[in-house]
């Protein structure tokens, strides 16, 4: 996304951009759910993308007991897309010609004037600037910063987007249309409707995004991450490896802990997958004529739903200053300095959030926001909610 940001952004100023991305083929977003901000939108207007056919607006969010009985209501309209409507709409915006599927970054040499960047498959391109826009396991970022490493969380979640018509009538009378809360202690069951295959907003044809949080230690999460043929990968399992004894024990557990209409739903899920939750702010966005953005420059955890708001406002700023500046080593310092803030104070807030799960509350103020958080009316008001950057 950050990528494809940035190349809009860029083009609308003059310049000529072109996008390398690792994958050989099309990527598609094994339906991940998307929470919008106003900054989002904005961003996606800004830079030609649009917001055609975004995706499905909710009116409420409702928290419920174990029994599923509604506890707390809040009237609260936000439009909820997922990571392929998105990638499409800011995929149209790059000619065909400047998007090159099957390079992955291998290295950059920098001089004075500008970057020399290579491929695994053997080429290489001359640019002004490289910008790494290439996730929270940045390549980029490992050559030229690579005392930065991503922390783990101490929890993960299980998570998975089954089709609106496989699920119980239940579920889609009681939790189907809104933005739904199930907080039992350390743990925290979100769910809410997103498009469908092929970005189908129909009734009857969209999914369900299904997001369980799950406390874990390193040890466990290591133990999780061997797969189903015994490697052990380093930091999470690609879907269709991880193991079935992992999966039967989370449907085991749901039986005993999940309200009827959210089990429902996992049991909808084919194959629900975990993610590893990992956060980290990197101390620069630019190294020489190499600037960092979106996951690669500082990743958040997910409690605001912000990472590709942010990721379009990187990208933004990014171009703002090589707009507003005729040196470009003096805009990517204005960048650097302009954007480093911005993603400490998300990261802090996404820590802040995270407290709701009790794991190593190390400050006063981690107890504190730990025992407000505990009031399920709380974490209504506070996770991914538009304009969080405006509360203290
Ligand atoms: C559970 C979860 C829920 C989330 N929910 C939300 C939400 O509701 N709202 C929201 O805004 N954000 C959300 N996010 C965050 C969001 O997904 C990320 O912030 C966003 O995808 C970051 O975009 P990016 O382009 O920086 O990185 P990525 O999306 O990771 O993209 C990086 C790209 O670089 C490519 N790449 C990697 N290495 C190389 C290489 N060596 N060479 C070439 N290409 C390479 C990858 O293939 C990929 O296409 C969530 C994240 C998680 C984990």
């Amino acid at each position: 996304m950050s990528g494809l940001f940035a190349a809009a952004f860029l083009r609308k100023i003059g310049w000529e951009v072109d996008v390398y991305e690792r994958s050989g083929v099309e990527l598609v977003g094994r339906g991940a759910g998307i929470t919008t901000h106003p900054e989002l939108l904005d961003a996606l207007v800004a830079s030609g993308a649009g917001l055609d056919d975004l995706g499905v607006t909710v009116d409420k969010r409702i928290a419920i007991d174990r029994k599923g009985r509604v506890i707390a209501e809040k009237h609260l309209p936000q439009i909820l897309t997922s990571w392929d409507r998105l990638q499409r709409l800011l995929r149209n915006t790059i000619d065909e010609s400047r998007y090159h599927l099957g390079h992955d970054f291998e290295c950059v040499d920098q001089d004075g004037s500008g970057v020399t960047v290579r491929f695994a498959n053997g080429t290489t391109a001359r640019a002004d600037i490289l910008i790494g826009g290439d996730g929270v396991r940045s390549s980029v970022r490992a050559q030229v910063a690579p005392e930065v490493q991503p922390i783990y969380a101490g929890y993960y979640i299980w998570r998975g987007a089954p089709n609106e018509s496989a699920l119980s009538q239940k579920a889609l009378d009681s939790i189907f249309p809104y933005f739904t809360f199930f907080l039992p202690e350390r743990q925290q069951i979100i769910g809410y409707p997103i498009a469908g295959f092929d970005n189908d907003l129909r009734p009857g044809k969209r999914r369900y995004n299904f997001i369980w949080y799950r406390v874990g230690d390193a040890a466990t999460l290591k133990s999780m991450c061997v797969d189903q043929n015994g490697h052990q990968h380093e930091y999470s399992v690609p879907p269709p490896l991880i193991r079935k004894d992992l999966i039967d024990a989370l449907r085991d557990e749901a039986k005993t802990e999940l309200p009827p209409a959210l089990f429902d739903v996992l049991q909808a899920i084919e194959r629900p997958f975990f993610t590893p939750i990992y956060d980290f702010a990197s101390p620069h966005m630019t190294y020489g004529r190499v600037a960092l953005i979106g996951d690669a420059a500082s990743t958040a955890r997910p409690h605001m739903g912000f990472g590709v708001a942010k990721a379009g406002d990187d990208a933004r700023a990014l171009a703002d200053a090589l707009r507003d500046h005729d040196d470009i080593d003096a805009a990517l310092a204005h960048y650097d300095t302009t954007r480093r803030d911005v993603s400490e104070r998300i990261v802090l807030h996404g820590r802040k959030l995270g407290t709701h799960l009790g794991v190593n509350l190390r400050t006063d103020d981690d107890r504190r926001m730990w025992k407000q958080l505990q009031d399920y009316r709380a974490m209504m008001d506070w996770i991914a909610v538009p304009n969080f950057l405006e509360q203290r």
